[in-house]
């Protein structure tokens, strides 16, 4: 099998396809664009779980056109900037030392620079299957020198702590001296976003380097504030016509920056190659002595180019047998669907098990978002926990270790039980900024995000959907259940019992959509009733009380005394779960907060036709001296997630619980339109939980919202965000809307429930998840439902179907006849919010147009 050798040439633009057995395998890009190189490097970033470098070249400094970037799950460091007479203190995931450079000129020449040359052929492949990079360059310098360059790298995702690059060189009509460089630069700084460049990026102290041997070296530096020690080293191996070259280099060296160079003549028409090695290790890996030792001994014993290949292509294909999701008759979005995967499972994979890390927003594809992490894990651990739950476990283990600084903050603000941050970093505290920047009016604004308590729902939410999927009793004693009763109990602390309406309320809140953090004119931010906040507080604080109906007695009884609950406080959380309160406006209208029908309506034509492109409303409006808060509009959803995280039982039992007259089967479609109908979509998440929630109700326009879901990153449809990190949300957001939400996949109680909808563009669907320690085989037609259950040590398990459960041992094979796609529901909203739609749909041509496929 071919390993990651780059295809023939292909067409023009975003091509896709080109690489061998299949074409849904490679992300191809012809010719060199400094408009769109950022949105490249993060796209071709390439990562294991433990460290990720995006795809800059190898001879690229940080300039306005490159930015190489590496970055080690969970390394970060804080530093205070003083902004606008105050102090700024951020703390950022570090971009360690660049372990990528190597560069050459010929005699007289300048360094290597695609910019200063006449491009004769360019071209830079991504291998999805086997995680390979390959650039291809052919050009021409103001001698007339042709130079052909090769330049192929992986981070290896057998063997964490290393990573490899070859570069081959071939002068095609000329001969002579060509100076090599091969370094590691330590000298760089955070400085990858323009809104932060104010700020203060300068995170790593250089402790040693230099030379170990005549072909390798080393560096070390640490970071300022946390002192982690992070060490390079690296081997470099210099070949002609294959044959290594005897020459011993010279070193370059000065604070935290070292480099072998050599000077070598080469003959017209000879292959010159460089091999270089890497090992990165850092004072917070395990199992280590010290950070520099065990770089300068792994790079020492690790094998050469090809032999670590052959192990990081198997790591990948064991991967993608596990991961992958194809999507039959549709190679656009099969593609796309694959980038999805391929940048998720470098972000976290294997490697990260054991890791302190969680799941950055961006990925570790840049410092958008400083690598905090958000609640997006929403959207992340779903897909996880049914491909492979022993990773969720670990990153759940990241929230559960900051279990008490939560504590602490719930604490300070004078409540019981745990605050989860909004953003998240090192040590658990409140990474969210205290101020941000529009870009737009150049304005320094408050940032009041912090104030959404939801976050604690998400850890809730994703501990238990963890526990359904395996059903580990241990996991859900000492790992779940003190999360979840911990943020049940902030919640409930935080609802206060209003005597005259009988109900519980939540104020000074916000909720998903950030458009919105307070009410117009108001001195203090925040809102009250946000429907989401409050209805899922009703589910947390029943999952707490069923969890202590669950666990056997003596479970129960220590975690009781373990945690101090109190019979008043379990009796509170059960009259909470009757009586919180939700406002609703119009025909079955769950209001997004308290008053929000007071709220003007935006003129969304007008918006459109004068500003184009209004995903970021809030930048717009406060630019022209307004603000979001005046008017219906949102960002992302925000009720809708209620309907996006729940099934319509589940949201049926709370709202008769509480009793309110809100039925799914009805209310649903008013809600999905009145608030589809005011979302701008200023975050890719909002474009999911659209998909999702129309799934049953409009099959076509689920399918058009999913299309633009995927296309958020390959076709950067924010204007340009991807550069700065990939939305790592919507891209797992996007596989686990085919794998749950077209697939029907609920694990509830302790049945696996399947209940398919395929969009009329899938006319198949297969899968293969775990469940409960089993993988189960899912295969989905339009006649019929067919689950395998590999044969597996566990005891048979209970898979359900319309109304029927059947128990399934390892081996057993069960079908069910589907009835063909059911009768066609109403299209929905397009009668109303034209203009909404006319944009999407000129938006999503756009996109889909931009993707080719090579036949
Ligand atoms: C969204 C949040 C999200 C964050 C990180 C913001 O733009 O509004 O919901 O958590 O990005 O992805």
């Amino acid at each position: 099998m071919a390993t990651g050798e780059a295809s023939e040439p292909y067409v023009d633009g975003l091509a896709i396809g080109g690489g061998t057995p299949a074409n849904e395998w490679v992300l191809a890009y012809e010719g060199f664009d400094p408009a769109r190189e950022g949105l490249r490097e993060a796209l071709c970033t390439l990562g294991n779980g433990y460290f990720a470098t995006r795809g800059a070249a190898p001879e690229a400094r940080a300039d306005e056109v490159h930015y190489p970037g590496t970055y080690v799950a969970g390394c970060y460091d804080r530093l205070v900037t003083e902004v606008a007479g105050r102090a700024v203190e951020n703390e950022d995931i570090v971009n360690v030392p660049n372990w990528l450079p190597v560069t050459f000129r010929l005699a007289d020449g300048e360094w290597f620079d695609v910019r200063r040359l006449e491009l004769l052929g360019y071209r830079q492949e991504l291998d999805l299957r086997h995680g390979v990079l390959t650039r291809i360059v052919r050009a021409r310098d103001a001698a007339g020198r042709v130079t052909r360059v090769r330049q192929r790298r992986f981070v290896d995702m057998s063997r964490p702590h290393l990573a490899a690059l070859e570069v081959t060189i071939v002068g095609e009509n000329w001969s002579g001296p060509v100076e090599l460089r091969s370094a590691l630069d330590g000298t760089v700084t955070n400085s990858g976003v323009a809104r932060y460049q104010r700020l203060r990026g300068d995170h790593l102290v250089p402790v040693e380097q230099g030379d170990v041997a005549d072909d390798r070296m080393y560096v070390q530096v640490h970071t300022r504030q946390s002192r982690i020690f992070i060490a390079e080293a690296a081997r470099t191996l210099v070949a002609l016509e294959g044959r290594p070259v005897a020459e011993r280099p010279g070193v370059v060296a000065g604070p935290g920056f070292v480099a072998h160079e050599l000077c070598l003549d080469v003959q017209q028409g000879e292959r010159l190659s460089v091999e270089k090695v890497v090992a990165l290790h850092t004072s917070r890996d395990h199992a280590i002595s010290e950070a520099g030792l065990a770089a300068r001994s792994a790079v020492e014993e690790a094998g050469g180019f090809a032999e670590l290949l052959a192990g990081h292509v198997l790591a990948w294909d064991q991967l993608w047998h596990r991961f992958d999701l194809p999507l039959a008759g549709q190679r656009e979005a099969e593609l796309a669907l694959r980038v999805h995967i391929f940048h998720l499972l470098q972000t976290v994979s294997p490697n990260s098990i054991g890791v302190d890390c969680g799941v950055p927003a961006r990925g570790l594809h840049g410092e958008a978002y400083r690598g905090h992490i958000f609640w997006d894990e929403l959207f992340v651990f779903p897909l996880l926990n049914l491909r492979l739950p022993v990773l969720t476990r670990s990153m759940l283990d990241y929230r559960f270790r900051r279990l008490a600084p939560a504590r602490r903050a719930a604490r300070r603000e004078g409540h019981a039980g745990a605050m989860f941050p909004w953003q998240s970093g090192s040590d658990g505290g409140e990474e969210t900024q205290l101020v941000h920047l529009n870009p737009r009016s150049g304005r320094w604004l408050p940032d009041n995000s912090r104030l959404q308590r939801h976050i604690g729902i998400a850890v809730a939410y994703n501990a238990w959907s963890h526990y359904q999927v395996t059903g580990d009793v241990e996991f859900l004693r000492f790992r779940a259940a003190p999360m979840i009763i911990e943020v049940a109990r902030f919640l409930a602390d935080l609802a206060a019992y209003n005597r005259a309406l009988d109900r519980y309320e939540i104020k000074g809140v916000m909720g998903p959509d950030e458009y919105h953090d307070g009410y117009p004119g108001a001195e203090v931010p925040g809102l009250d009733n946000n429907a989401y906040t409050n209805v899922m507080t009703v589910w947390v604080v029943s999952r707490a009380l069923e969890i202590l109906e669950l666990l056997p007695d003596h479970h129960a009884r220590e975690l009781g005394d373990q945690l101090g609950l109190t019979t008043t406080e379990v009796t509170r959380w059960n009259d909470i779960s009757r009586k919180m309160r939700v406002c609703f406006h119009g025909e079955g209208v769950i209001s997004q907060f308290e008053d929000y029908d007071r709220l003007l309506e935006l003129d969304w034509l007008d918006y459109r036709e004068r500003y184009g492109d209004i995903q970021r409303l809030d930048r717009i409006l406060e630019a022209e001296g307004d603000t979001t808060n005046r008017y219906k509009v949102s960002k992302q959803a925000d009720v809708l997630m209620i309907l996006y995280l729940l099934s319509a039982a589940e949201v049926r039992d709370i709202f008769d619980r509480l009793g309110y007259p809100f039925d799914p089967a009805h209310d649903w479609r008013s809600n999905v339109e009145y608030y589809m109908a005011r979302t701008s979509h200023g975050s890719t998440l909002s474009w999911v939980v659209h998909s999702w929630v129309v799934a049953r109700l409009d099959r076509r326009r689920s399918w058009e919202l999913f299309l633009q879901a995927l296309s958020s990153d390959i076709a950067d449809i924010q204007g340009g965000t991807t550069h700065e990190g990939v939305h790592l949300g919507a891209m797992a957001g996007t596989v686990d809307l085919i794998q749950r939400c077209y697939g029907g996949v609920e694990a509830r109680g302790d049945v696996l429930w399947l209940d398919p909808a395929l969009p009329e563009e899938l006319p198949a669907l297969r899968f293969l998840i775990h469940y409960r320690g089993h993988r189960v085989d899912v295969e989905i037609t339009r006649r019929r439902l067919r689950v395998v259950v590999l044969p597996a040590l566990a005891p048979p398990v209970r898979i359900g179907f319309g109304g029927e459960v059947v128990e399934l041992g390892g081996g057993a094979v069960k079908e069910w006849p589907l009835a063909s796609v059911g009768p066609r529901i109403p299209p929905i909203g397009r009668d109303h919010g034209r203009g909404l739609l006319g944009a999407w749909g000129m938006r999503l041509g756009g996109v889909v147009h931009e993707w080719r496929v090579r036949r």
